[in-house]
């Protein structure tokens, strides 16, 4: 294929699939498309200023940057022009051919089956491909600095045609031939409105030609007496282009404040919070951000890392600089205006700027404020903050230590005191912790049941001591980071002991010990049988309802970090666990006597890997044989004569 040919290509499953939902789910909503457009528009010119800073030849001179409305009501096409970056052939068939987000498969599925899944697409944002709401055919005809012209030009069903074009200036014509149903967007008052209520603050202007029929008037400006009426085309700016986030809070009215957040993030959701102030001192500049309502959905993958909007004394830097907020606060949205850079930073300078991360560090210390403010006055938004965003916000007590003390403060867990649901706060487990207890307790588990059904929790409840349940995979990850909150130690239940008195750890020993010798035989015949299974087998003092408890070896990784490791290809050991002995309950008694009576008996062994199956059962793991689980248990149900 040569560079001057005429080409017919396909569009990718997943535009195809895009685009059919675009035009019948959107429906209601399909005003946006114009903003979908100067959007790109504005990216377009964003993207050649940019460039034309260190290298003023690719804008061939231009500087009166602007973008331009145009209907044709005779031919019925609403046309929308820029002077920006334009695309080559490859742009051409890569941009407008192909989704490049990630995971669009998974998000498409997902979208098929919602209800309500304007708000999703939203999130996901149509962008260019919400022209075929409104128009049946679209042709795009546009010029790089680097190429010729192309046209491309589709109906929006099958493929696209690309073919080489003369064209003059550089940039990009959207031509849109407007649906029957959608001539409304040819009137001047409908664009214009369109315009101030989606786009008026875009940066440059956005401009349409405009006609005026007038009489003409005489010198005193009375009408001219059976003069015709004179028709006049002026060009007139339709938005404002005011930067809402260069203006005092109470200039900007909430109307305003969606808008421009809904038009950053392509969510039609209202932002959670709002948080617009100005910093001044060591470091200047003002800040717009918005925590979201809804999580994105790619809020958990490499391509969902996003940053803020950088600008520099209002002209725009880059659209995503992540080192402006770290990674765990990736949900926020919004725009940072500083006059403490140059113009002409390059990217590579933004990487490691001390005046940017003095920024950062600024916005992170406000943000979490916010956040403490938000959960102190208003809990039932923070609830639904956290809920949505919290996993992603714990990610902080690995990464930022700085922050430890007001991420920890930000937490929410449920626990074993509290009904299903109902979060607690480190703030309020310590206020309420017993007298004599000293020590934070947590247990990880995969759900509430699971975690309820740990043997371990037995003394701690009958102590009526809280246990804080750590129920989402990314606990087990960043808490043990967390090692104290408030001087108080946080400690899993399945690690080390239980706080206690001198006196009571002494008596506690005695008994261990006792059941030690008491049952010593029992040990061996155990800790023989189970040889490769369990790392040890001995008597612990924290059961008092089971007969027995799996536990892991102290201080080894937890299940999530294991996971971790394998997932990056890592050899690891296989993990050891310790089976505990509750020494007080019956059936050690019973299954010693049977060990000295009948040590060879299939009954003994039998019991026994029931003993071990069901605490494997209890500490959540999978039975290796389950076949052999079901016969013993079958077997001893005969025998009592339950079945
Ligand atoms: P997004 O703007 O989120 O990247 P769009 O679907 O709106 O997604 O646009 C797809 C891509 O097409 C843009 O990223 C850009 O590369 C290209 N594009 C769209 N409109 C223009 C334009 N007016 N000038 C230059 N490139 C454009
Ligand atoms: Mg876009």
């Amino acid at each position: 294929m040569t560079q001057s040919a005429a080409e017919r290509m396909e569009f990718k499953t997943e535009v195809s699939q895009l685009l059919d939902l675009v035009v019948h789910s959107l429906y209601s909503h399909k005003d946006i498309f114009l903003r979908e457009l100067i959007s790109n528009a504005s990216d377009a010119i964003d993207k050649l200023r940019y460039l034309s800073i260190t290298d003023a030849e690719l804008a061939g001179g231009q500087t009166a940057w602007r973008i331009k409305l145009s209907a044709d009501k005779v031919a019925r096409t609403l046309t929308i022009s820029d002077n920006g970056i334009g695309m080559t052939r490859d742009e051409l068939a890569t941009n407008l051919g192909t989704i490049a987000k990630s995971g669009t498969k998974e998000f498409l599925a997902a979208l098929q089956q919602a209800k309500d899944n304007v708000n999703l697409i939203g999130q996901f944002g149509v962008g260019f491909y919400s022209a075929f709401m409104v128009a049946d055919k679209v042709t795009v005809l546009t010029k790089s600095p680097k190429s010729e012209g192309f046209s491309w030009t589709s109906d929006g069903k099958q493929g696209f045609d690309i073919a080489p074009v003369e064209k003059a200036e550089r940039g990009t014509d959207v031509i849109l031939h407007l649906k029957e149903d959608a001539g409304n967007y040819l009137e001047e008052y409908e664009l214009r409105t369109l315009v101030k209520k989606y786009s008026d603050f875009v940066e440059f202007p956005v401009v349409m030609d405009v006609e005026r029929s007038e009489t003409p008037r005489d010198e005193k400006g009375e009408p001219v007496k059976d003069a015709q009426p004179v028709t006049t085309v002026k060009t007139e700016t339709l938005n404002s282009q005011k930067a809402i986030w260069s203006k005092n809070k109470s200039e900007v009215t909430a109307e305003e404040y969606k808008e421009f957040y809904q038009h950053l993030s392509h969510d039609f959701s209202e932002p959670l919070e709002i948080v617009h102030y100005r910093a001044e001192g060591t470091i200047e500049f003002k800040a717009l951000i918005f925590i979201p309502t809804l999580a994105p959905m790619d809020l958990f993958t490499k391509e969902g890392q996003r940053g803020l909007q950088l600008y520099i004394n209002r002209v725009f830097i880059m659209s995503d600089a992540k080192n402006l907020i770290p990674p765990y606060l990736r949900f926020l949205k919004g725009v940072v205006d500083t006059s403490d850079l140059p113009l002409n930073v390059s990217r590579e300078i933004l990487q490691q700027n001390a005046q940017l991360d003095k920024i950062r560090k600024n916005l992170v210390t406000k943000i979490l404020a916010v956040l403490k403010e938000m959960k102190e006055k208003d809990y039932e938004k923070y609830q639904k903050f956290y809920r949505t965003f919290g996993a992603v916000l714990k990610e902080g007590l690995h990464y930022d230590h700085d922050q430890h003390e007001a991420i920890a403060g930000l937490l929410l867990f449920e626990s074993t005191t509290a009904e299903p649901g109902v979060y607690r706060s480190l703030d309020q487990y310590v206020a309420d912790m017993k007298p004599e207890q000293k020590t934070i307790y947590y247990l990880a588990a995969e759900d509430r049941a699971q975690a309820l059904a740990a043997p371990r929790l037995e003394a701690y409840k009958s102590k009526g001591w809280e246990v804080l349940l750590f129920l989402e995979p990314i606990d087990e990850i960043v808490m043990p980071d967390l090692y104290e909150y408030k001087q108080k130690p946080l400690r899993s239940v399945n690690q080390g002991d239980m706080d206690a008195t001198d006196d009571e750890k002494k008596q506690l020993e005695a008994e261990i010990k006792q059941a030690g010798e008491t049952y010593k035989d029992l040990l061996a015949y155990m800790g023989k049988k189970l040889e490769s299974d369990v790392a040890e087998v001995r008597f612990s003092p924290r059961l008092t309802e089971s007969p027995a408890a799996l536990i892991s070896e102290d201080f080894g990784m937890n299940k999530s970090m294991r996971e971790m490791w394998k997932a990056m290809g890592r050899e690891l050991p296989p993990q050891k666990f310790i089976l505990e002995l509750n020494p007080k309950h019956p059936l050690i008694a019973s299954l010693a006597a049977l060990e000295k009576k009948s040590p060879l008996s299939g009954q003994l062994e039998d019991t026994l890997f029931l003993l071990y199956d069901q605490a494997q059962l209890a500490a959540g793991h999978k039975l290796k044989d389950v076949a052999a689980f079901t016969r013993r248990l079958n077997q001893l149900l005969l025998q009592t004569g339950a079945a």
